[in-house]
């Protein structure tokens, strides 16, 4: 079922919204070469502890995973596509490091995550990365009530496939308010013109993932939770939660 919130809900949830901003803000300033993803996960929870905001994340246990999340941030370096859990790993110059972090104040949530590079970009990286915001820009503007989910599916898979690069198989975007992962889902791929008719009051997540070697494939790691491209490519992620107005997409999770 999809609740379609109120203005003042929408408000709300903008303030969840603007607490996300800040802790990505705060975990990528965190995130210097020789800096362990530890690190990043302390930075973003010291926001959340600031603002007296809880994480959707700890704890957080979907169907597919074995154990409870153990933080606050995804963190998820070169071939780890999303999910990742913050170890001791120590960033190295070059790396590519997605971060995905969720806030949750006065009962609404708010989700986003960004990519960039630690030290020295590749310019493959660069272009990856840029491929995903552009991805996350097109859904974000077919966001518009009288389309479809499939509107905004259509216009992410095209960005990506328009670059060569794959698209996860089964993640994508997700309603979200009260709840982290509400419905609908909203799918990296898909046909315009189908799907639910989106209308004023909806919030969803819209995330894009890409896959640099063009695969479509991944696999669990060993701990149950990170999604490793299977080619060993690298991959990049862009989230940002939306709502849907009379007046088009407003974007909740900007700083
Ligand atoms: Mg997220
Ligand atoms: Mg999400």
């Amino acid at each position: 079922m999809v609740e379609l919130k109120t203005k003042t809900s929408i408000d709300a949830m903008r303030e969840a919204g603007r607490i996300v901003a800040q802790g990505l803000a705060a975990a990528r300033a965190a995130a210097r070469v020789g800096a362990s993803l530890l690190d990043l996960d302390e930075a973003a929870h010291a926001v959340l502890r600031e603002a007296g905001a809880s994480s959707p994340f700890l704890g957080y246990r979907p169907h597919f995973a074995p154990t409870p999340f153990p933080a606050v941030l995804c963190v998820s370096v070169n071939d780890a596509i999303v999910h990742g859990i913050p170890t001791a790993y120590r960033l190295r110059d070059g790396d590519l490091v997605s971060i995905d972090f969720g806030a949750e104040l006065d009962g609404w949530c708010g989700d986003s995550a960004r990519s960039f590079t630690v030290g020295t970009a590749r310019p493959e990286d660069t272009r990856l990365i840029g491929t995903a915001e552009s991805a996350l820009d097109a859904g974000i503007a077919a966001a518009v009530a009288g389309n479809r989910i499939g509107d905004i599916a259509h216009a992410i898979g095209t960005v990506c496939r328009a670059a060569g690069y794959g698209i996860p198989e089964d993640f994508g975007g997700h309603g979200i308010g009260r709840h982290m992962h509400e419905d609908p889902g909203v799918p990296n791929e898909g046909r315009p013109g189908r799907g639910m008719p989106l209308r004023p009051g909806m919030a969803i997540a819209i995330e894009p993932m890409v896959i640099a070697g063009g695969g479509d494939h991944y696999h669990a790691a060993p701990d149950g939770w990170t999604l490793r491209t299977n080619d060993g490519s690298r991959a990049a992620h862009a989230e940002h939660t939306v709502a849907i107005t009379e007046d088009g997409p407003r974007i909740l999770t900007a700083l």
